[in-house]
């Protein structure tokens, strides 16, 4: 059954359902409260929160229960439903050569995981390159290069280079030999016009394959923001959402798939470069709701 693992709190109020047939008004008001609760805790926007749970509540008011379903099952289904409408199945990544850029604010863990997807494309038998186009941050030349060396992956850099664009063109170069070639950029404490142009830039020279925005999990409400920013300058294909190994639950990326109508492509579990797990919605949907 889906949605096995929920919350205790939203699970109890499930559980009052056991032995109905049918979902009367406040039975259903008291579960969209608190899923309510839980998202809105797990810092999904409070505006996608709102439109997920009016459709939720409609739904199980409006909706005959399949013969043979109890009514608990029957909302267990719709919420379920409703999430995977906007989380989707994980962004596409075909086992093959291809060019991906990783953008985001600083310290949401780019360089992490840029040594993290090369790593997890070595496993699965490609040979990935990492670029490190960030000469702003002191220490990201070395930092990404250690990683790279952990992940036992190519990398490029230039610790004396000042143009990131340069850095990136001649990266994709000197690394013609790797097929998968994961190119890092440079982030900023907040969103900037002069990160906005850089990263566009890049983009323009790198033409990668697929754009992914690096989120930190406890992003908080921001994630609307600075999703939409992202999107406009270089549009997002998939969200990578590290640091699931804290408290905070990441529904910033429920947040930044659904306003950029992309997909959860990777999560970042830990600082080594092998914490890292393909997105898989079952489990994603069930820490929100926990
Ligand atoms: P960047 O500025 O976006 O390149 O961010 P970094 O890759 O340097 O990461 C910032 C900090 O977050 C570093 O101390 C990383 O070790 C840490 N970090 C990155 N990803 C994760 C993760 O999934 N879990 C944990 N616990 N720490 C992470």
């Amino acid at each position: 059954m889906v949605l096995d693992n929920l919350g205790s709190s939203l699970r109890s109020t499930m559980d009052t359902l056991r032995g109905k047939s049918r979902l009367d008004e406040e039975d259903v008001q008291e579960i969209v409260k608190e899923i309510q609760r839980s998202l809105l805790q797990a810092d999904v926007e409070v505006g996608l929160v709102m439109d997920l749970s009016s459709n939720i509540e409609e739904r199980a008011l409006n909706e005959e229960p399949p013969g043979g379903t109890s009514a608990r099952d029957h909302i267990l289904k719709i919420v379920y439903e409703e999430m995977i409408e906007v989380v989707g199945e994980s962004t596409e990544l075909p086992l093959e050569s291809q060019t991906i850029m990783l953008s985001g604010l600083q310290g949401s863990g780019k360089t992490t995981t840029a040594a993290k997807i090369a790593w997890w494309f070595s496993k699965k038998g490609l040979r990935p390159a990492v670029i490190q186009t960030d000469t702003f941050r002191p220490g990201s030349y070395q930092q990404a290069k250690q990683m790279a060396e952990n992940a036992e992956v190519q990398f490029y850099g230039d610790p004396d280079a000042e143009d990131p664009v340069k850095i990136a063109r001649d990266g994709l170069e000197a690394t013609e030999d790797a097929d998968v070639h994961i190119v890092d950029t440079a982030g900023r404490h907040a969103l900037e016009t002069e990160l906005i142009d850089e990263i566009e830039e890049i983009e323009e020279t790198v033409d990668p394959d697929r754009n992914l925005l690096v989120l930190d999990a406890a992003i908080g409400q921001g994630a609307k923001e600075q999703a939409r920013e992202f999107d406009d300058a270089i549009g997002v294909d998939g969200v990578t959402i590290t640091k699931l190994d804290g408290t905070a639950k990441g529904g910033g990326a429920l947040t930044a798939v659904n306003e950029t109508d992309s997909s959860i492509a990777f999560l970042g579990t830990g600082e080594t470069v092998q914490d890292i797990e393909r997105f898989e919605p079952d489990g994603f949907i069930s820490r929100l709701l926990g």
